[in-house]
């Protein structure tokens, strides 16, 4: 029998509210969750809000298929279809169109780690050559394959696309790649960023991938600010920090 999944797609929302809210998602962004003993997998649905719930994801089959939910996919369903069917280490996949990472794409530089948390990116940051929308199969499989083994993949002039084993995994990667971009745009602004020699990030991004504390360390940010934005209703979203 497969498991519930409501803890799941309750994370899940929580992590989207999170990203709404800081400005990773602005209209254009989805996230999927892969579920565990089926052969499908679970994405929010087209055109959603800040304020999603578990009631917000249509499930769909490795096919494209829709199984069930309310509303449609979102265009772009193929690039979770294709990430979750080529590495099953991946549990979720969260794609928006970041404000400071896709600008590398059209720098002139690659983007790298030039901050501790970026080196959870040390073994490579691929950009995908094609920005157009990835409304298809074999556009998704694509970059898929631009992806192959490394945590996130930029698309040149488009987004960037995040994974993860797990929703707190891909929510916090999302987090620390964009403030990792950020911080290097700062850089760029004030002069020659300095990225870390790749050794040095090898060594310092095994260390956090060891420990795991820069994911439990956002996890734990998301649920405060949740619970804080839930308490507080009628407060602005506006009111909390933007982009990382
Ligand atoms: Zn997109």
């Amino acid at each position: 029998m497969n498991p519930d999944p409501a803890p799941l797609l309750a994370k899940a929302a929580q992590g989207w509210r999170f990203l709404y809210r800081r400005g990773f998602i602005e209209g254009f962004g989805h996230l999927a969750v892969r579920l565990p003993g089926a052969d499908r997998f679970m994405v929010t649905r087209h055109s959603l809000g800040c304020d999603a719930g578990p009631e917000d994801f249509v499930t769909l089959d490795f096919h494209g298929r829709k199984l069930a939910g309310h509303g449609d996919a979102p265009g772009e369903f193929p690039i979770h279809l294709e990430v979750l069917a080529a590495r099953p280490d991946v549990g979720c996949v969260i794609h928006y169109h970041g404000m400071h990472s896709t600008a590398f794409t059209t720098s002139g530089h690659a983007l790298r780690p030039i901050h501790l948390m970026g080196t959870l990116f040390h073994d490579g940051i691929p950009v995908h050559p094609d920005p157009r929308l990835v409304n298809d199969r074999p556009r998704g499989a694509a970059l898929a394959r631009t992806l192959g083994p490394h945590r996130a993949v930029l698309m040149c002039a488009h987004g960037a696309t995040i994974t993860g084993a797990t929703v707190e995994e891909a929510v916090a990667g999302a987090f620390l790649f964009e403030e990792n971009a950020r911080r290097a745009w700062l850089s760029a602004s004030l002069g020659s960023p300095q990225w870390l020699p790749a050794e040095l990030a090898a060594q310092a991004g095994e260390e956090l991938l060891r420990t795991r504390g820069p994911f439990r360390r956002v996890w734990a940010m998301v649920e405060a600010e949740d619970a804080d934005a839930r308490t507080r209703p009628s407060e602005s979203i506006t009111d909390l920090p933007r982009q990382a």
